[in-house]
Parts: structure tokens; sequence; C-alpha cells
């Protein structure tokens, strides 16, 4: 049922606003918001800050978009450091959104679609002798373990048992 669920997931985002990430990353961001209040930013250079999180202190850039959490640069997302940090700089919190979360990346991966693979029943009749594959014939004893060399293949050759300390 991949091509229902993508034909669906193309149709709902038809009308999402393209300057904005998807809807529930804008959730996202509203809720890392509100669990943003507790923190308190304080610029130490253009774009440099460090935000007190309870008793600890974290140095936030949002010129490189990295918090010492780790939590942006894995998520792709600002943490709420970062969010306290962009708020402070009066800045657009989605503006530092990876664009992995953009809309239109979200139309790009569901654009085409995949159509299913037709049923064995629905093949088309050729006009060609059937395949077979080659009748196995099993000798007698033991497989061997060498592999068979051609002809003008080199001999495997003596492994050394000196043992040299
Ligand atoms: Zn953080």
């Amino acid at each position: 049922m991949c091509m229902v669920r993508l034909s669906t997931r193309r149709q709902r985002c038809n009308n999402w606003n393209e300057d904005e990430p998807c809807p529930n990353i804008v959730k996202r961001i509203k809720m890392l918001t509100f669990e943003s209040r507790t923190c308190k930013a304080y610029q130490s250079d253009e774009g440099e800050y460090e935000v007190k999180d309870g008793k600890s202190m974290l140095h936030v850039s949002l010129n490189r978009k990295t918090c010492l959490c780790g939590a942006w640069q894995i998520s792709g997302l600002p943490c709420k450091h970062a969010i306290r940090a962009i708020l402070a700089a009066g800045l657009n919190l989605h503006q530092f959104c990876s664009t992995w979360f953009s809309v239109q990346n979200y139309k790009q991966a569901y654009a085409n679609p995949i159509h299913s693979v037709p049923n064995f029943d629905h093949c088309p009749e050729i006009d060609m002798p059937t395949i077979l594959p080659p009748v196995m014939k099993r000798s007698i004893g033991r497989p061997s373990r060498q592999r068979k060399r051609a002809p003008d293949e080199p001999d495997k050759g003596k492994r050394s048992t000196t043992v040299q300390c």
C-alpha cells in the first residue's frame, strides 16, 4: 500500500506554505519554544550566545548552528537553548531549521509515484521456449574442497611451515 501512502502525502502537502517548515515541525518548534522559557540567553559575540539552563551554561553559535548540548547538530532542529538565543537575537526560528524539514523537500520527496509491480498473471505471453535450470549431477564421494584451476593457471604453491621468532 506504499502508493496509497505516497498519494495521500502528495495531496496533503498541496496547500502547505512553502516558506515554512512542515506543519509537524512548526508544532515541535512551538513546543520547544515553550520549554525554552526557563532558559536565559546572554550574547557573547555577534551570533554567539551563552544560554543559562538551570545550573548549566551552554554555548550556542547561531553562525555555525550548534549548541553545546549537541541536539541541534543531530536533529537539524534548534534545541531549547538555541531557540532562546534565536529569540534573543530577534530572528525567525524557522530560518534555523534544517532544509530537511522544508515543505519544498517534502513535496519533492513525494512528487514521483511508485507504481506497483504487476502480478505474475498479468505478464505478457511470449512465444519462446521455457528455460529450465541445468540438470545437476552429483558425483560419487565427498565433494572436493579445492577449487579447480584453469590449465594455464599456476599451482597454489606450498605454505611454509618454518616458524621464525
Ligand atoms: Zn542545546
